[in-house]
């Protein structure tokens, strides 16, 4: 759902949508197991800047809720997440504060953005407030073994020789080989 200015010029815009899975590109590492629901406004702020220049910005406030597999940092196993959040946004055209050295922010708990062109995709903005509401880091449970630097294997569902450095089988088997011949 793309947030015109042009429209929010005439009047406020309500939203509730709902966003199945792949609908927003999470990437690789994050999976959306159920929809993605959102309920908010937006509106147009119009801040007066010095005597003549007014600039346009775009406020979004709203929630959202859905539920998001993320990969264990250590065993890459699925770690469920329930992401239920509030949100209230200002979006500043692109390029205003880079010219304009005072800044009045009059909403001192709005996070300041930046929309580029004609407005801001609802879906760009609930994926970068996933993105903030989910840890970097996630590991399945503080006891996660992870995977084995040398085989791969998950420790926590099976173990392997590699920690206690015994040699691969199959090396050993070419070591058996080797003694042989020098016999
Ligand atoms: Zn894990
Ligand atoms: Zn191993």
């Amino acid at each position: 759902m793309f947030i015109k200015i042009k429209d929010l010029e005439l009047r406020k815009l309500e939203f509730n949508e709902t966003l199945g899975p792949g609908v927003i590109d999470l990437g690789e590492d994050l999976v959306q197991k159920t929809p993605l629901l959102t309920t908010g406004r937006a509106e147009l702020i119009r801040e007066n800047r010095g005597a003549h220049e007014v600039i346009e910005d775009i406020r979004l406030v709203g929630s959202f809720s859905t539920e998001i597999d993320a990969l264990c940092a250590r065993c890459l196993e699925p770690v469920h997440n329930a992401v239920a959040e509030k949100f209230d946004l200002l979006y500043r055209p692109l390029g205003v504060d880079a010219r304009s050295e005072e800044v009045s922010i009059s909403q001192a708990e709005t996070e300041i953005g930046y929309y580029q062109g004609e407005g801001v995709l609802l879906e760009d903005v609930l994926k970068e407030q996933i993105l903030l509401a989910l840890p970097v880091k996630q590991v399945c449970g503080p006891n996660c073994k992870g995977l084995c630097p040398q085989c791969g294997k998950n420790l926590n569902v099976e173990s392997c020789d590699c920690a206690t450095s015994m040699p691969d089988p199959r090396w050993s088997a070419l070591e058996d080989i080797r003694k042989k011949l020098e016999q």
